[in-house]
């Protein structure tokens, strides 16, 4: 059976990282095995879903290099969770309740001191038609939940019952159905929790891996019953540790410094951003991965460890920088000529810039010192000035290349008998205007001699 895993946002607002970390499991578990990748927008919640935080979140799936297969919304899909819920109300899985919260608050508080555990206790099953008929009278809608199956033939006698499954994340889980509630899986309102949709949704989408965040491994041994109750043979599962800000505390929505869409807008790289969210919390080194092949390569769900990572995003610049360093131009070069930067002299150009660059955009700046003029304040002294003249005079004729700065400067230095710091800086802030910067052995070709001496001071 061919891999198909999902990846499910709600688009109630954009993506941060620690989903991110969700979606490169999925994406990368089925780049491993040749398999599909579905993008499945969880938006039953009409209300707070919005089509721009869906547009988004494809957006920076696509920044990141997770390109779907398949993209599906729920709120398409309505009229397959409603023949779903019924067939559960007609087999009796699906039973009508009418407790309000402060109800089943009280009863939860007197299971407790009776030390029971604090389950529901089923009593809507005990309700007799008539007694329903009354309360839906009184202007009570009910809200349904799933009866799950933790006993044998009396509902009201619960004993363990154990689901296991080998998750591909943290091996062998198991979960006992008697000691979780029957979960609601559709609302007074009608509307439907997330459970049952998403049940359906990978029953009918073929999905054969849900791998998503830990804290929904509880849930998974009610879905697992669901899927059964379904008539359908449960996919493999697998729960991965959440990310943490440093400090500790849970990413949410709102950390909105972390989002794909703000760590793209600072100029991070995407792949310095993937690479984090995948390696850190496991045993593999956080290195940056230049391609998503090599990623793929390095991801091993099963290195994951049990406990949440801190994330800390100052570790993004330093990879990020790492990636620009190291990046061919060939890869590079369809957005350097979006910068402008393209001809003979691009491929030279990168080569010679990017071990200093922040961001791959700030190669504008080096483009614009090296094909216009010096660029910033960074002034010389008078005694500078002079020196920087008498240096001029003894820059060697052209064909210029990697070595022309080395014979320059060794026949500037056996000239004035200035060195060091104080015979390269004057020349740097000369010729480029900035006390730092790329290697000027690089630079200088790329000038050439007459721009070279057009920016004698
Ligand atoms: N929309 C759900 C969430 O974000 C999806 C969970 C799942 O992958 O099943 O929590």
């Amino acid at each position: 059976m061919t891999v198909t895993v999902r990846f499910a946002p709600s688009p109630t607002g954009r993506i941060h990282i620690g989903n991110t970390r969700t979606a490169l499991f999925n994406w990368l578990y089925a780049r491993k095995h040749g398999g599909r990748f579905i993008l499945r927008f969880d938006d039953t919640d009409l209300e707070r879903s919005r089509k721009d935080y869906a547009d988004g979140i494809a957006r920076d799936l696509d920044w990141l290099g997770i390109l779907p297969d398949q993209t599906v919304a729920q709120s398409e899909r309505f009229g397959s969770y409603d023949a779903a819920a019924a067939r559960l109300k007609a087999a009796g899985l699906l039973y009508p309740c009418y407790e309000t919260p402060e109800e089943l608050e009280r009863r939860r508080k007197i299971r407790l001191s009776r030390r029971l555990p604090p389950v529901y206790g089923r009593e809507a099953l005990k309700l007799t038609e008539e007694e329903k008929a009354g309360l839906e009278a009184e202007g009570r809608m009910p809200h349904w939940r799933f009866l799950l199956p933790n006993f044998a033939d009396d509902p009201f006698a619960t004993r363990r019952t154990e689901v296991h499954w080998d998750d591909v994340v943290r091996g062998p889980q198991t979960v006992d159905l008697a000691s979780m509630s029957d979960p609601v899986l559709i609302r007074a309102d009608g509307t439907y929790l997330y459970t049952l949709p998403s049940v359906v949704d990978d029953i009918d989408l073929g999905i054969t891996h849900v791998i998503r965040g830990d804290d929904h491994v509880t849930n998974t041994g009610a879905q697992i019953a669901l899927f059964r109750a379904l008539g359908a043979e449960p996919p493999a599962f697998g729960h991965h540790n959440l990310l943490t800000t440093v400090s500790g505390e849970g990413l949410s929505k709102r950390t909105g410094a972390l989002s794909i869409a703000s760590l793209r807008e600072s100029g991070i790289e995407p792949m310095a951003v993937a690479s984090l969210a995948v390696l850190i919390g496991t045993s593999e080194n956080v290195v940056a991965a230049a391609t998503m092949e090599e990623l793929a390569d390095r991801f091993e769900p099963t290195a994951t460890s049990r406990s949440a990572a801190k994330f800390d995003p100052a570790e993004l610049s330093g990879l990020s920088r790492q990636l620009i360093q190291h990046m061919p131009y060939d890869e590079a070069a369809r957005r350097l000529a979006a910068l402008g930067i393209d001809g003979a002299k691009a491929e030279a150009f990168w080569n010679a810039v990017r071990g200093n660059l922040e961001r791959l955009d700030d190669a504008s700046i080096w483009w614009r010192i090296v094909n216009d003029k010096p660029d910033g304040e960074a002034g010389l002294s008078d005694e500078d000035r002079v020196f920087v003249r008498e240096a001029m005079q003894h820059l060697p004729q052209e064909p210029w290349d990697g070595g022309t700065w080395r014979a320059w400067t060794d026949a500037v230095k056996a000239a004035t008998g200035r060195k060091g710091r104080a015979l390269f800086m004057p020349l740097r802030v000369a010729l480029t205007g900035r006390e730092a910067g790329p290697e000027l052995a690089g630079l200088l070709p790329l000038l050439g001699r007459e721009e070279t001496l057009a920016r004698r001071p």
